[in-house]
């Protein structure tokens, strides 16, 4: 089987903790998106019996690295398969973060036709997570892993996002200071050619 080239993909990017996911849900309720998070496929591999990848899963998100991108394709590829005969919109929640996962799902999957980028300073992302990491269970909710993933961030998915913006010209920025219904205001308006 291979994906229909007639779906829309969203990528929705920014740092951890920056509210990817909590602005994905909010469009899944009031548009006919399937809401796919790379991190949420990856959480369910690992924890998967019997899975091969779940050793190697577990590492990269406790140590904030990237898992090696043919294991999150792979995920993505077969997560859209089985929901494109109901959904036409995909929004693609924390992916590409390295430049060969980009290049590679473009090439091999789908291009994506829009990439909301959620800017946002580092205080402010801290402080959802440590906020999120009261409730959220996630191995990666310390400060320990919650640098790393900064890190990783900055040096490694920063450049995807330069990509998508300057060569393929899709990336639209929105400011993620404000609160949650004045930034999900914004992200319509940077949607509406595609909702
Ligand atoms: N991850 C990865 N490849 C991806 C997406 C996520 O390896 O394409 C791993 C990575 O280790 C990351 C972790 O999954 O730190 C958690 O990602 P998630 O998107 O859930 O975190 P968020 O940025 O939403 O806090
Ligand atoms: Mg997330």
């Amino acid at each position: 089987m291979s994906v229909n080239k007639d779906i829309s993909v969203v990528f929705v990017l920014g740092g951890p903790g920056v509210g990817k996911g909590t602005q994905c849900s909010k469009l899944v309720k009031d548009f006919k998106f399937k809401h796919l998070s790379a991190g949420d496929l990856l959480r369910e591999e690992q924890n998967k019996e019997g899975s091969q990848y779940s050793q190697i899963i577990r590492q990269h998100i406790k140590d904030g690295t990237i898992v090696p991108q043919e294991i999150t394709i792979q995920l993505l590829k077969k997560a859209i398969i089985g929901n494109q005969e109901e959904y036409q919109k995909f929004l693609i929640d924390g992916f590409p973060r390295k430049m060969d996962q980009a290049v590679i799902f473009e090439e091999e999957v789908i291009p994506a036709k829009l990439t909301i980028f959620f800017d946002c300073s580092k205080d402010v992302m801290l402080e959802r997570l440590l906020e999120r990491s009261k409730t959220s269970g996630r191995e990666d909710d310390n400060l320990e892993s919650i640098e790393k993933r900064f890190d990783t961030f900055v040096k490694t998915s920063v450049p995807v996002i330069e990509y998508l913006d300057k060569s393929r010209h899709i990336v639209k920025k929105i400011d993620c200071s404000k609160t949650v219904d004045e930034i999900y205001a914004d992200v319509k308006k940077a949607m509406k050619d595609i909702i």
